[in-house]
């Protein structure tokens, strides 16, 4: 059988490794248009920011290393142009030499991710403007870090990747503006909490400009739509993703409403023997069971690893996602898992909300406060979401909540999970029990 993987990311390689395991005598080659492969993207801003200081440590794996650990060809510097669902062939360009081949499949995987989106700003082709997507754009900014020697940095849009982005540049002692179009940081939290944040980039001494965009970017900095003008010497978009779905739509495989890949729960588009995974495809929501794009790396390496199981003849099938996220931006953890209040009131559900205000642990052993909201679905009782923010012990709560509401967890159910507890890690009744005694 010849397996043919198109990207070499954490989709990708997840799912070519998986299929190695379970089929010895596959070949397989990843074919990856850029030059690294396998690496840490969810690593770079802190490279940026210099708290990693070995920019090998992100990318540990090269072609060498999958050819002799899992016998499987990774072609860098090839990029697919052009793929055929009928005859089961691929055309591929090797971007060093310009030769175009065609290689043919018995399963084939996409993986191709995603990329940047650039809005429409006048300037924007200026050199001093750049996303982080990958490792080569992680290069082109510190480089310009290094030569430039800019002293403030202007980062459009307040996703996990631009606050990343703003401690990143702090700690390398730039001044930071952070522009964002909503009235509130951090679109995916709901208004009440994203307060928190706000304050919490203002304490750092973050300008935060809410409800307006840039319009121009100059030589001098950027100029927003409300007339006003930030001086800086570096401009970042952080203002999303989108799936790479260029080579699936020209094949005839069908997107989903959210622009990407329409898969079954093994990982199979509509088109026979072609499967696709991670960032470029659309996942479901494992409350709504309606579709959703989240493209995140917890949920590439899975739905590769299942993609690999399948195309190996395997039966593990995707049971949806509940969009659970953490990032850190200064001292403070923000943690997020399936509905926010806004997203359950526009579902439709009359909600139940909670806020609990408790230490991580005892004050007397280093316990600092974190902010619980959870939202539960009043007629059913069930648990819809939650939002952590606090800067210790975050993670495990929001993990707690995200496997409670993944088994269908009610509010009153909180108050009963046995919790561990000893005081240096959490207090006799954790904070995530407080939520089920509120919301009960
Ligand atoms: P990608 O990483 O997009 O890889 C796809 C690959 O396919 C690319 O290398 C591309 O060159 C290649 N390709 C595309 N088309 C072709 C073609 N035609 N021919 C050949 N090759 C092709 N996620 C988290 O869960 N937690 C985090 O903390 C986190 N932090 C992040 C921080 C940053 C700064 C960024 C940018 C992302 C972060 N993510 C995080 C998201 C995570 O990195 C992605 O979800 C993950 O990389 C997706 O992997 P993928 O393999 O699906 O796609």
């Amino acid at each position: 059988m010849r397996i043919i993987v198109i990207g070499a990311v954490a989709a990708g390689t997840s799912a070519a490794a998986k299929a190695r395991r379970s089929d010895e005598s596959a070949e397989i080659t990843i074919y990856e248009k850029d030059e690294f492969i396998s690496y840490s993207g969810c690593g770079m801003p802190y490279f940026i920011g210099g708290e990693i200081d070995n920019p090998e440590k992100l990318t540990p794996r090269d072609p060498a290393f999958f050819k002799s650990k899992y016998n499987i060809d990774v072609l860098t510097k090839h990029e697919v142009l052009y793929l055929n669902g009928e005859n089961k062939t691929v055309k591929v360009r090797n971007l060093v030499t310009g030769e175009e081949f065609e290689d043919c499949y018995d399963k084939l995987v996409l993986a191709t991710g995603a990329y940047s989106v650039k809005p429409p700003i006048e300037g924007m082709d200026k050199n001093n403007t750049f996303s982080l997507r990958n490792i080569t754009d992680m290069y082109r900014i510190k480089e310009y870090l290094e030569e430039s020697a800019p002293s403030k940095a202007t980062i459009v849009g307040s996703g996990f990747i631009g606050l990343e982005l703003c401690e990143s540049f702090k700690a390398l002692g730039l001044e930071v503006a952070v522009v964002e179009m909503l009235d509130q940081v951090t679109p995916g939290l709901d208004e009440d909490m994203a307060g928190y944040v706000e304050d919490h980039l203002s304490e750092n001494g973050v300008e935060v400009h809410t409800g307006t965009s840039v319009k121009e970017i100059t030589k001098e900095g950027v100029i927003l739509s409300s007339g006003k003008k930030i001086a800086s010497q570096m401009i970042i978009l952080a203002t999303g993703v989108r799936p790479n779905t260029k080579l699936a739509k020209e094949a005839g495989i069908h997107l989903g409403d959210s622009g990407g890949i329409k898969v079954d729960k093994k990982m199979e588009t509509n088109i026979k023997d072609i499967y696709a995974c991670g960032d470029c495809i659309e996942h479901y929501h494992v409350i709504t069971k309606k579709p959703i794009y989240r493209p995140l790396g917890s949920t590439a390496n899975k739905t590769g690893r299942i993609a690999g199981e399948n195309i190996t003849g395997g039966n593990l099938e995707f049971r949806g996602i509940l969009g659970t996220g953490i990032f850190r931006v200064f001292d403070l953890a923000v943690g997020q898992t399936g509905l926010s209040e806004k997203e359950a009131k526009s579902m439709g559900y009359d909600v139940e909300i909670s806020h609990n205000i408790k230490p991580s642990r005892p004050e007397y052993m280093g316990g600092k406060e974190i902010v619980i909201k959870a939202i539960a679905d009043r007629k059913t009782g069930r648990v819809l979401g939650v939002q952590v923010i606090g800067e210790d012990g975050v993670d495990k709560r929001v993990d707690v909540f995200a496997t409670a509401i993944t088994f269908g967890a009610k509010a009153e159910d909180l108050f009963h999970l046995d919790l561990a507890y000893a005081p240096p890690y959490s207090t006799t009744k954790d904070p995530v029990m407080y939520s089920g005694m509120i919301l009960d």
